[in-house]
């Protein structure tokens, strides 16, 4: 075989991906290797049209199908062409224009179109699929509780209790604003293990996951807030168990390469989330509460595990150091800080950013 004819070889598609944030919308198309792609928009109706070059479709339903849409994009339909490649169309709900194009992850060969569209547009619920309420999920974690109280002070302040009182602190937060529904793994003393919260958080279609804790150190000096998001490690871990997870991927298979190519593309969009909130809330909480030094961490949380939805663990401050267990008895300590992640909250969702769509 000449070099040549390797290097024609060709690419196929094994995912195709469609994210949404209000109007906006992304496409995502997964590859096994690198494709080349020319795109034109066309009217009536209104379409985006992505030709790759030498490139072939391996995707669930066969050599030629459609898939739904996301945001404004109604559906996508791909067929191959005549000359060896493959067109993807995106029927659209309204004239668009391209924001940005980016060819290849650091991670995965593959291809990422943001469209944007450029008149306000009434969307119409595709059939069969009711429409993501506009109001946000939170599922609030009080870590431990009953018969596990975690960290103990040195005057005997319990973690259980204090991070009990900040997580309902933060859903008369989150609640009185009145864009929130907010959902809590316990809102009592009570023993809940770890499984059993992530799949509670699973089962509420939660759009975002806040675990309140409060940390001990052998090391009393150790003080302040951090906040933790998945680390590649425990993403790892997260896929393994995702396999035994019912995630809606849409029509795609629940075995097999597209399967395990969408769940990492959604994995992914979920970490990124996780520590864009993450940042988001740092800087708030800065604001009430001394902040540990290298703030945002990274570890593999059972509890963060979930694959589809963003969260973090935040570190209240450590039971272990006079001054912040001082701080966590405090109950205006902790409204403050409750306050402090309701506002991330409010950040986060307003930032506009792109957000997977699980339609
Ligand atoms: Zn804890």
């Amino acid at each position: 075989m000449s070099g040549r004819a390797w290097a024609d070889a060709p690419s196929a598609v094994r995912g195709v991906l469609l994210q949404a944030d209000g109007p906006a919308a992304r496409v995502t198309i997964a590859l096994d290797r690198q494709a080349q792609a020319r795109t034109f928009f066309l009217s009536d109706p209104h379409r985006f049209v992505i030709d790759l070059v030498n490139t072939r479709l391996a995707l669930p339903q066969g050599a030629s199908g459609e898939g739904p849409g996301a945001g404004f994009v109604r559906r996508f339909r791909y067929a191959p062409q005549p000359n060896g490649g493959a067109r993807l169309v995106l029927d659209l709900e309204a004239p668009a224009r391209l924001l940005r194009q980016d060819v290849g992850g650091r991670r995965a060969p593959e291809l990422t179109f943001d469209l944007t569209p450029t008149t306000p547009f009434a969307a119409a619920p595709a059939a069969g699929q009711p429409r993501r309420p506009q109001r946000r999920t939170i599922v609030v974690d009080a870590g431990h509780g009953g018969r596990d109280p975690g960290a103990i002070g040195r005057t005997g302040v319990r973690e259980k209790d204090v991070v009990l009182d900040a997580a309902l602190q933060l859903r008369q937060a989150l609640e009185s604003r009145g864009n929130y529904r907010v959902a809590m793994t316990r809102d009592a003393d009570r023993y809940i293990p770890l499984e059993e919260r992530l799949h509670f958080t699973r089962a509420q279609n939660a759009d975002l996951f806040i675990s309140i804790h409060a940390d001990s150190n052998a090391n009393a000096e150790a003080a302040g807030a951090s906040v933790y998001t998945i680390s590649e490690r425990g993403e790892a871990r997260a896929q393994n168990m995702a396999q035994n997870w019912d995630i809606d991927l849409g029509d795609v298979p629940r075995e097999g390469v597209a399967h395990d190519i969408l769940l990492n593309l959604y994995q992914r969009e979920t970490t990124n989330r996780s520590a864009q909130f993450a940042q988001t809330v740092i800087p708030r909480l800065g604001e009430v509460a001394p902040l540990l030094r290298n703030t945002h961490r990274n570890a593999g949380l059972y509890v963060l595990l979930a694959p589809d939805v963003p969260a973090v663990l935040i570190e209240t401050g450590f039971l272990s150091n006079v001054a912040d267990e001082r701080r966590l008895a405090d109950p205006r300590a902790r409204q403050a800080m409750a306050e402090a992640m309701a506002q991330a909250v409010d950040s986060y969702f307003a930032a506009p950013q792109l957000m997977a769509a699980r339609a």
